[in-house]
């Protein structure tokens, strides 16, 4: 190969929905400076996220079939890993698989980006002898998840990035050499501004509601239950309070939508809660609120956080994984402990009654947010690190 030509770089994340991981995922394939490298998804069959107009031109090959082993939810990691050793012929076909996909290829750095793929593609990638990024989002409770990962990394050396320092630290204490890149988004799809009058007719808000909004999957780490608790504490004192929901579950969790409906009428809260099921409007929704929340237990980076902020919205947020590396507690939003509905109902409740603070808090957010989390940064960050591994490699 001429020292010019462009280095193939393998992208691999196993996953079939639209979640925030194939969202940075396309914002850094789309970034990349095409001169030096050349970006090939590796992917599963029938993925909704291979979809996006931002990736349309870039080569892919369908290296996995849908299979139970790559569909496990986060909380069952650990049955689901556990399960991975177990069936160790399976995981192995899969890398397998593969590896022969990356072969045809022909790239020269394998790219991980979901939790699944770092093991499968990881020993992929070994088998290749190729060198091996983990971009690591997940934050794993201590339990066999946290673990395995921990003992692949010794296995498998992978340079990890990490989206935050509270992803970074589940690899304390290993040889790994970790790199923490905060997420970015792209900044120029977000503005402050009035909600549009259209949208709010479509979801029935008025001029004199107050409105709550959270955007995420509905899985149960996101912390829906306990804001539909600390509403229902607000709902006498603020009766123009609305809280739009956004977002819609894995198609393995299909109960939890409607035990999550159950929950709000069991709270009376009917006629205050809206669902809108999954929007790709999301930049006009944000402009709908006056306060952002997102009360996650263990949020590992929480890339709505940012769209929120670069809306220049106030969050209130969990103090809790990498929330805090976001937002500034007094300062851009409010910070509560997680699972508690008591707190969260006081932040909001403080926001709220000081429109003005929240406004303030809104703009402080939307000046850190173009300051520190643009996907630029993150797509410059990235290639420097292809740039050292490579350069090594030579
Ligand atoms: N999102 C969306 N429509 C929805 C729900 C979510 O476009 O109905 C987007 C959201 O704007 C964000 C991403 O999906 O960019 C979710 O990323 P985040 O890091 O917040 O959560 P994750 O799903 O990765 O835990």
């Amino acid at each position: 190969m001429s020292h010019h030509d462009p280095t193939p770089i393998a992208y691999v994340d196993h996953a079939v929905d639209f979640g925030g991981a194939e969202h940075s995922l396309i914002e850094l394939i789309s970034r990349l400076d095409r001169t030096s490298f050349t970006p090939i998804i590796l992917h599963t069959e029938g993925a909704k996220w291979l979809q996006s107009d931002r990736i349309a031109d870039v080569e892919r090959i369908a290296a996995f079939s849908p299979h139970p082993l790559l569909e496990q939810k986060r909380d069952e990691v650990s049955t689901g890993l556990l399960r991975l050793i177990g069936n160790t012929w399976t995981a192995l076909r899969l890398s397998l698989k593969l590896r022969g996909a990356l072969r045809r290829s022909s790239a020269q750095l394998v790219h991980t980006n979901s939790l699944k793929t770092h093991f499968v593609g990881g020993l992929a990638a070994r088998l290749g002898r190729l060198p091996l990024i983990w971009h690591v989002r997940d934050l794993l409770a201590e339990n066999e998840g946290y673990h395995l990962l921990r003992r692949a990394a010794r296995l498998l050396r992978p340079r990890v990035i990490a989206i935050s320092e509270a992803v970074a630290e589940q690899f304390a204490g290993l040889p790994a050499e970790v790199t923490v890149i905060p997420n970015g988004i792209p900044l120029d799809k977000f503005c402050p501004g009035l909600p549009s009058p259209q949208l709010c007719r479509e979801l029935g808000l008025t001029a004199d509601d107050r409105v709550l909004l959270m955007v995420s999957r509905l899985t149960p780490w996101k912390g829906h239950m306990t804001l539909l608790e600390a509403v229902a504490r607000l709902a006498d004192r603020w009766p123009r309070l609305k809280l739009v929901v956004v977002g819609e579950v894995a198609f393995w969790e299909a109960d939890y939508e409607q035990q999550l409906k159950q929950r709000a009428a069991d709270l009376g809260l009917t006629e205050q809660v809206i669902w809108t099921g999954f929007r790709s409007d999301v930049p006009e929704l944000l402009r709908l609120c006056d306060i952002f929340v997102l009360p996650s237990v263990g949020e590992p980076f929480g890339r709505v956080i940012i769209e929120a902020m670069a809306t220049g919205r106030p969050v209130v947020a969990t103090a809790s994984g990498g929330v805090p590396e976001i937002v500034l507690d007094g300062q851009t939003g409010l910070l509560v402990p997680p699972e508690d509905a008591q707190s969260l109902a006081s932040a909001i409740q403080t926001l709220l009654a000081d429109s003005q603070r929240a406004q303030q808090m809104g703009a402080e957010g939307l000046t850190r947010a173009h300051q520190l989390f643009s996907a630029d940064r993150v797509a410059r960050q990235v290639q420097e690190l292809y740039q050292r591994i490579l350069s090594k490699g030579r």
